[in-house]
């Protein structure tokens, strides 16, 4: 399930800086929030970060953008969809959860690996920033028509129909989404 990716600093001398790293979940940040705001676009923006660099190479110290690109990704990525406001308020926004993401964008040149996953359970938020009640939603694995299947603890399993209970607001937020790769025909 773990992804690894590299970040790049570039000075405008020509140097450039990169560190490695592995993530076994990505974190969106949903504050500050996007007008219109998708998970692809929170997802694309939490891939780009400004740090104060100073250049092992040329000595000047400015700020600059570090980008973060996936090297290879996991059949199964979790996107943790963190809700914690500047205020340490729960954010309930919508962060409109595709059942498809595509992170073609994110990812090095020349990674040939299908990167179109399928969302396939979500676990949702109930309650404030630091406490409350999660649920489990699961694409249901005998439904041949796609339906989910709902957990609220052991004692209440439940088949709901389609996705819109998982991806809507009743019974908290989404919270963490995995989804699974797609594998190319
Ligand atoms: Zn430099």
């Amino acid at each position: 399930m773990q992804s690894s990716y590299a970040q790049t600093i570039a000075c405008q001398c020509g140097h450039k800086s990169t560190t490695y790293g592995t993530e076994a979940k990505l974190t969106v940040y949903l504050a500050p929030i996007l007008k219109n705001g998708t998970l692809q676009r929170y997802l694309q923006r939490s891939f780009i970060d400004r740090v104060e660099y100073r250049c092992d190479s040329c000595g000047t110290t400015k700020e600059r953008p570090k980008i973060r690109r996936f090297l290879s990704t996991g059949d199964v990525v979790c996107v943790h969809i963190s809700r914690v406001g500047p205020d340490y308020k729960k954010i309930t926004a919508n962060a409109n959860i595709p059942l498809l993401l595509d992170l073609s964008k994110l990812v090095e040149e020349g990674n040939t690996e299908s990167q179109v996953y399928e969302l396939r359970s979500v676990v949702k938020h109930s309650g404030s920033a630091n406490s409350g009640h999660y649920v489990a939603c699961t694409v249901d694995p005998e439904s041949r028509s796609g339906g989910w299947q709902f957990f609220n603890d052991s004692s209440d399993v439940r088949k709901h129909g389609d996705e819109k209970f998982a991806l809507g607001t009743a019974m908290g937020s989404p919270f963490l989404c995995f989804f699974q790769r797609v594998r190319k025909e």
